[in-house]
This record gives structure tokens, C-alpha cells and sequence, in this order.
């Protein structure tokens, strides 16, 4: 199925991915609708269309779905039950989203198609977490199985002595504890796949995380993370496989002691790859934009000798005239309101080599 120029994309949240896909969607003569609960979500001010509705919202889904000609998503905790009535609208389909969205079944599949991921236990109550660091060896890392991203429903244990107030700061909800990986880089691999199983992968990306926070993304990796993009490949390829996933893949890893380690995967578009906007011939959006309309995967390689990316997060983003004066620096604000603590406002990206 190859959806024309003029077709009408739906895209489920509204976010700076929505809002960037939506920009990527433009430039190819295609029509976004953004589905989104918020008021004024900040991928709506860049799209045709927009249903601002629950996600759970089943009628009011229906009616965006049979609105759109392809319906898809740009973040991954979304209720299963109503998008599974989309069918083959959707893309990627609900089991990428079902296997992202829970981390202990995300851990399940991952060892499933044979990738490597940090020893792990499930907890659901404070003597799990006792258990987990008797098994594990301390620390180890509390993570709620639903719904944390950017450091949230994270805690680390240190000792027996936190196991209660730590199950307590995650709101005593159903987790995964890991055992801590003494990692030496964090990277990711991003990948597109189209509905016949061809891939095409970006070159790998060094991660650098503040507070749980992604603060700077840069290819190239570097030698030593390089060195794993074979294996990285064979881990993601056999992931987007197994998934029979349609669109952009991205892998977060660890590499440590010369091994590729998952940390976890985005069935989406990704905050580590905002670089190829610039720094790639096609960016990562029109990528999943091409895989899910069925159009040929454009070339993912670098335009430049590299690229980092910075995120704005809260008042980082005050910086916006000093960067705008900066030669060279490709700067991206998202439209949102308030510049709160923690919240990605923007992003700068820079073409040349990699900067430490
Ligand atoms: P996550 O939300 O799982 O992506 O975790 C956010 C960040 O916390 C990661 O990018 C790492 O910097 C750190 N982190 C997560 N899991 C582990 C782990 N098992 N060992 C060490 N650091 C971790």
C-alpha cells in the first residue's frame, strides 16, 4: 500500500515529536491530524487537523481514525484496547506498542529474540525489593513497569534499609528492579522498517543523561560504541522483526565491557535522534513517515562529518537569542507554554565533529 502526497496522517499525541513529524509530513505535501487530550498541544499549531479528546475516548477515535488514511503515534503509553479497533490503519501496529509500554514484558520479549538486557526481577511489594538486592547485589534500580520516562517512577536502592521508601517514592506500584549496569557509554541505534521487512539504520548515537534526562546526543559514537554496531544491529533488526513493526524503532543501550546491553526501546521517533534533521539526508520523522505510507526508506547517512544535539530543557531555552546569533548552531523551539523544571522546550543542533 503506497498512500499518496495529499493523504491525511493521524498522529496520536501531540507532542514536539508530533509537531516535528508533522513539519516533516508538510514538506512532503502530506496532511497531519493530531489526536491529543490537551488543550493546546504544540504539534497542533503545525498540522491541518486536530481532535482534542481522552485517549481513551473510543467514539471520538473512531471518528479521527476514519478522518485519517494512516493513523500512527509519537509516544507509547496509550490505552491497547481502543487502537487495536484501528487495524491495519495503524502503523506501527499495537504489539510494538504493547511490548514498549510494559517494562517487564519488554524485558521478556527483548531476551526472547536473544538481545542482552541487565539482570532484572519483578517487584510488587517492598519484600521484593529486600529480595531483589539479595539476587541482584546492590544497588539496584526500582523502575515502575507503566508509564516513566525521563528519569520518572525511577528510585535507586541502595541498601535493605531504603527497600521501604523507595517502593513507597514510586507510589507502590508494580516495578522491575535491575541490577545496576557500571556502564562506560549509552547509545542508540534507530532504525526504519517498512511493511516488507526492509531496514535502514542511522549511524549509532552517543546518549549523555543528566538526572535520568537525555542532555546531548552526538555521531559519531566513537570508537569504542562503534565497535558494538554489528551486534547493535542484529539486536534491533531481530527486535523490529519479531515485532513485525512498521516505522521508526529505536534501541537505547548500554556499552559496557564491550557489550551491548538494552536499556529499552521506543516502537517511535526519538529525542536521540533529532539530529538527523540536519545532520542526515533524511531525518528520522520523514523515515517513519516513509515506512508507514509505504514510500521507498530515504538514505540515513550523515550529510556531515557529525552532529551533536543539545536539548533545551526548561529555562535553557531563555538561551534562544545568543543561540539564534550562533553560526552554525541549528536551533528548534516547540511552542510550549510555560518553561518548567525538567521540561524539553527545544533543542540545538551543530554539524561537525562530535564535541565532548
Ligand atoms: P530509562 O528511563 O530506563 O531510560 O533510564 C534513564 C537513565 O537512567 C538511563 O539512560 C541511564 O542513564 C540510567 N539507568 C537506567 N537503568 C540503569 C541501570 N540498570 N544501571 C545504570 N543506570 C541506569
Amino acid at each position: 500500500m503506497t498512500l499518496a502526497p495529499g493523504s491525511t496522517i493521524g498522529i496520536v499525541g501531540g507532542g514536539q515529536l508530533g509537531r516535528m513529524m508533522a513539519m516533516a509530513a508538510a514538506q512532503l505535501g502530506y496532511r497531519c491530524h493530531i489526536f491529543d487530550p490537551h488543550r493546546r498541544p504544540c504539534a497542533a499549531e503545525v498540522a491541518a487537523e486536530f481532535t482534542r479528546a481522552a485517549f481513551d475516548d473510543e467514539a471520538a477515535l473512531f471518528r479521527f481514525a476514519a478522518a485519517c488514511d494512516v493513523v500512527t503515534y509519537e509516544f507509547e503509553n496509550l490505552p491497547i484496547g481502543p487502537l487495536s479497533t484501528l487495524g491495519d490503519k495503524l502503523r506501527p501496529d499495537t504489539r510494538s506498542l504493547a511490548v514498549s509500554q510494559d517494562r517487564a514484558e519488554e524485558k521478556r520479549f527483548l531476551a526472547g529474540v536473544g538481545a542482552r538486557v541487565a539482570p532484572w526481577r519483578e517487584v510488587d511489594g517492598a519484600d521484593d525489593v529486600f529480595a531483589a538486592l539479595t539476587e541482584l547485589g546492590a544497588p539496584i534500580l526500582l523502575k515502575t513497569r507503566r508509564l516513566g520516562y525521563d528519569g520518572k517512577g525511577q528510585a535507586w536502592v541502595d541498601e535493605p534499609g531504603d527497600a521501604e521508601a523507595a517502593w513507597e517514592s514510586i507510589g507502590r506500584q508494580p516495578a522491575v528492579a535491575e541490577a545496576r549496569v557500571a556502564f562506560d557509554a549509552e547509545f542508540s541505534l534507530i532504525l526504519a522498517r517498512t511493511e516488507a521487512g526492509e531496514t535502514r539504520a542511522y549511524p549509532l548515537t552517543r546518549n549523555q543523561h543528566d538526572g535520568g534526562i537525555l542532555r546531548r546526543s552526538s555521531v559519531p559514537a566513537g570508537r569504542a560504541i562503534e565497535a558494538l554496531r554489528d551486534v547493535a544491529l542484529r539486536s534491533a533488526t531481530a527486535i523490529a522483526d519479531a515485532l513485525g513493526h512498521v516505522g521508526v524503532l529505536t534501541v537505547e543501550f548500554f556499552a559496557c565491557h564491550g557489550e551491548a546491553v538494552v536499556n529499552e526501546i521506543a516502537p517511535r521517533v526519538h529525542n536521540s535522534g533529532h539530529w538527523t534533521i540536519e545532520g542526515a539526508h533524511t531525518s528520522q520523522f520523514e523515515q517513519h513517515l516513509r515506512a508507514i505510507l509505504g514510500l521507498p526508506l530515504g538514505d540515513s547517512g550523515l550529510v556531515a562529518a557529525g552532529a551533536t544535539m543539545d536539548n533545551l530543557i526548561g529555562s535553557d531555552a531563555e538561551r534562544w537569542p545568543e543561540l539564534l546569533a550562533e553560526p552554525g548552531a541549528c536551533l528548534h523551539l516547540y511552542g510550549k507554554g510555560e518553561a518548567r523544571a525538567g521540561r524539553k522546550m527545544g533543542h540545538v543542533t551543530r554539524l561537525g565533529p562530535s564535541r565532548e
